[in-house]
């Protein structure tokens, strides 16, 4: 079975979906890969080093199409909203494709997938069991922003992070709240105290207090009735509207007292819950710097652009997308180590298994046969349930 790694397309994008140490690896479970040239040159991995692990360089993108049986992306159709949809005639029916989808907020993009034939499998829907841990690309990719949100708040502040006595006086450390203690959140914290700041964070499930205290910060406690805010999956669930007013009113104070905040509150499916107003921006003091990790889904701050910087009233409200291609070596690295995980659990014996056959297959098949067939996802998108169900 060949694998096929076509350069990525979305504009900036710096990751590539398989690095070149992961070739052995996927060649002791009889997958062979092709690559598009330069597809992880700007990822720091020349084409040299994909040839000296075994993969071949083809001599251009359609042929990478042409040959492969399984097509591996890191943004694909539906995560790439700008012009991932040039790679659907490229494809044939019944070929595979993985890469992130985004298929909960991209119903038409998930449909035009399903009209080409291909099977596509989002990473985006691999499940958070222990059994799928080394698969899980939501969490490499979080790690990363995470990290990467606070090197740009370090950079963007008119302070340092860390306190220091000198003999020019002392400088107090800088005040840093994060706002959504998952993945990303949890990174930020670790990395802003490596720097040295002044940590505090908050999220609205409480079981994350103690992994924020394990880590040097403080949990700033709100009093809001928060028993039922996750879901079976650990995820946060929904909250209503009069929720999330009283806890805009409650973190109001905190958001002003800090130097930097790094937001990343997100619910499966949903937008984004609005928790930084303009109102507490201006409560905020000039030179303070909000990083909207968020951004990408609607944003937690009231004044994010997604993709934008914007400065208001000398608050710094940066809006990035798409953190993780700025560490594409790293970032590069975990997603193929991931993929190459999913790979070899998907295919045995030089087929795809069906997905009856294992939850993790079940759970990430988004179409198939022409149709979407992810029950998960039909819901979401309001479709009625598939005649023969895939999930
Ligand atoms: P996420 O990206 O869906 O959300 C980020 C954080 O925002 C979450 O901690 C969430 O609780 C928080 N949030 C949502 N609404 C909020 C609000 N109104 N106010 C404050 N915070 C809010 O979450 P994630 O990073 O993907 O992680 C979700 C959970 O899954 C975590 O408990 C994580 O440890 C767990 N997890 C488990 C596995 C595994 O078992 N294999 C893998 C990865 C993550």
């Amino acid at each position: 079975m060949i694998v096929g790694v076509p350069k990525e397309i979305y504009p900036g994008e710096r990751r590539v979906a398989l690095t070149p140490a992961v070739v052995p690896l996927l060649a002791k479970a009889g997958l062979e890969v092709v690559i598009e040239p330069g597809a992880g040159a700007a990822a720091g991995y020349p084409d040299a080093q994909y040839q000296e692990k075994g993969a071949k360089v083809l001599p251009d993108r359609s042929a990478v199409f042409a040959q492969a049986d399984i097509i591996v992306q890191v943004l694909s159709h539906g995560a790439n909203d700008k012009n991932g949809a040039s790679d659907l005639k490229l494809m044939r029916r019944g070929q595979g494709l993985i890469g992130f989808l985004r298929p909960l907020s991209s119903a038409q993009a998930v449909q035009e997938i399903a009209q080409a034939g291909v099977s596509s499998f989002s990473v985006e829907l691999i499940p958070r069991t222990t059994r799928a841990q080394s698969m899980d690309a939501l969490s490499s990719m979080a790690s990363i922003a995470g990290y990467k949100a606070v090197l740009e708040v370090a950079n963007a502040l008119p302070r340092m992070f860390p306190m220091m006595t000198t003999a020019a006086g002392t400088i107090t450390p800088s005040k840093v709240l994060v706002i959504g203690a998952g993945v990303a959140g949890l990174q930020a914290i670790a990395t802003a105290k490596r720097l040295g700041a002044v940590i505090s964070a908050y999220d609205v499930r409480p079981a994350v207090k103690e992994q924020v205290q394990s880590l040097g910060a403080r949990f700033v406690e709100l009093p809001l009735e928060t028993q039922d805010a996750q879901d079976a999956r650990g995820y946060a669930k929904a909250q209503d509207e009069a929720f999330y007013a009283k806890q805009r009113e409650l973190l109001g104070r905190t958001v002003a007292e800090n130097d930097g905040v790094i937001t990343t509150a997100v619910v499966p499916g949903k937008k984004a819950p609005v928790l930084v107003t303009a109102d507490m921006v201006k409560g905020m003091a000039p030179g303070s710097v909000i990083l909207d990790l968020a951004a990408e889904r609607g944003g937690n701050c009231e004044l994010t652009r997604p993709g934008e910087t914007v400065v208001e009233r000398g608050v710094t409200i940066m809006g990035p997308i798409n953190l993780a291609s700025g560490v594409p070596y790293h970032a590069s690295q975990m997603y193929a180590r991931n993929l190459t995980s999913f790979l070899t659990n998907l295919v045995k014996d030089g087929k795809v298994r069906p997905p009856e056959s294992d939850d993790i297959i079940r759970d990430t098949l988004l179409t198939q046969g022409g149709e979407v067939v992810n029950v998960r996802v039909r819901e979401m998108l309001g479709m009625p349930k598939p005649v023969a169900s895939g999930s």
